[in-house]
């Protein structure tokens, strides 16, 4: 029997021990083969967690100092045509109170947001045709009443002429998650008619038109081994986008999904600090669902390597009809009327509020 212990003891110590040797590889060269990352998203621990963690901040503080940056989130509407089985804004959830904010709502709760000194504002909403010039002015608005400010979007696949219409207008970033860079997951979460293609098709048309973009996924989706998480990195070795919002999946009772198991916060932390040893200049967010499923989930997420946090400057009374996940923080440290109380948890922990709008270091302020 104690020589079976024995045995454990030395196994695990061995994986310890290899798992800080594939931390110290990612940390030399920024990349690592698909074995290494298999090996180290499977053997990892609580030890491995905190030594990438380390490392993380390292590379951020000599890109960013101790500076968060903020962005403020205002979800534009919830009506949406796609069905992804994960989300709760899916077309055939007909438990949803849809919502669309008017102009002056949105152009309003930017206003407020720029006076409590945010300068990045983030129009996030469900998938539609039909609101391309309501958008397009909505931005023109923003841009020229509020000095200074930079307008990421998040209004999922829409056509080439569309995100030029709204880069022209002045939006200057575009989050689109890639959601899983594994073509077999990625058909087993989105319904028939959504492709993977297509969301790269997205992207690469983004970036051509001088966005900054944003990819991402979420994390302990059914279905995602080590081995496509190991290829989530390859593709954001190669794809280079200036943004990464990363989260644990979290189901929502009204869709296919609802009856899943939660993804690993432990596992999200570990992934942010590896893409941060990818990336080392990359806008990269403690999401909301990072905050909603862990202990002091931003605060974590800053320790281990993230430098971005949206407050949600939603009006109030449509905040709870975004619903993507059961459970959604929205308020405290999570909203703007929250900031102050972020900011003394930013302290706490030895970083700070920066209040510039937080461009991706290769882009020149405009
Ligand atoms: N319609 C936009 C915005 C989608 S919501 C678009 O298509 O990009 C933003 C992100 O929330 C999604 O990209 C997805 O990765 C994440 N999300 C959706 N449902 C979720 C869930 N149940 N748990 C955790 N994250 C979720």
């Amino acid at each position: 029997m104690l020589s079976h212990a024995r045995e454990r003891r030395g196994v695990r110590r061995m994986r310890m021990a290899k798992c800080a040797d594939i931390v110290d590889r990612l940390v030399a060269q920024g990349g690592l083969s698909q074995q290494e990352y298999i090996a180290l998203l499977t053997d990892y621990d609580r030890s491995t967690l905190d030594y990438a963690a380390e490392k993380a901040r390292a590379v951020r503080e000599q890109h960013f100092g101790r500076g968060v940056y903020l962005r403020g989130l205002v979800e534009v509407s919830n009506i949406c045509s796609c069905g992804c089985y994960y989300c709760g804004l899916r077309a055939q959830n007909s438990r949803v109170v849809r919502y669309a904010m008017t102009a002056d709502e949105i152009v309003g709760a930017c206003a407020q947001g720029y006076e409590a000194g945010l300068r990045t504002f983030v129009l996030q909403g469900g998938q539609v045709a039909g609101r391309e010039e309501f958008v397009a002015d909505v931005v023109r608005k923003i841009k020229s009443q509020m000095p200074n400010v930079a307008v990421t979007l998040s209004l999922g696949e829409q056509p080439t002429e569309v995100y030029a219409l709204w880069r022209k207008a002045g939006a200057d970033r575009y989050l689109l998650r890639h959601e899983s860079a594994n073509a077999e997951l990625y058909r087993a979460i989105h319904p028939e008619g959504m492709s993977f293609e297509n969301r790269h098709r997205c992207l690469a048309e983004l970036r051509g038109l001088g966005y900054q973009i944003g990819a991402g996924f979420m994390v302990g989706v059914p279905g995602q081994t080590p081995q496509v998480l190991a290829e989530e990195m390859k593709l954001l070795e190669q794809l280079r986008p200036e943004m990464v919002g990363i989260g644990p999946f979290i189901p929502q009772s009204d869709t296919p999904m609802g009856g899943q198991q939660s993804g690993s916060v432990e596992l999200t932390l570990l992934l942010l600090s590896m893409i941060r040893l990818v990336l080392p200049e990359a806008l990269l967010p403690a999401t909301t669902a990072l905050a909603t499923a862990g202990q002091d989930g931003t605060l974590q997420g800053i320790l281990a390597g993230a430098n971005v946090v949206m407050p949600n400057i939603t009006p109030l009374c449509y905040r709870d009809k975004y619903a993507i996940y059961d459970g959604k923080k929205s308020s405290g440290s999570e909203s703007v009327e929250g900031v102050a109380l972020l900011q003394q948890g930013l302290e706490t922990i030895g970083y700070e509020v920066d209040w510039s709008r937080g461009d991706h270091p290769q882009f020149a302020q405009e």
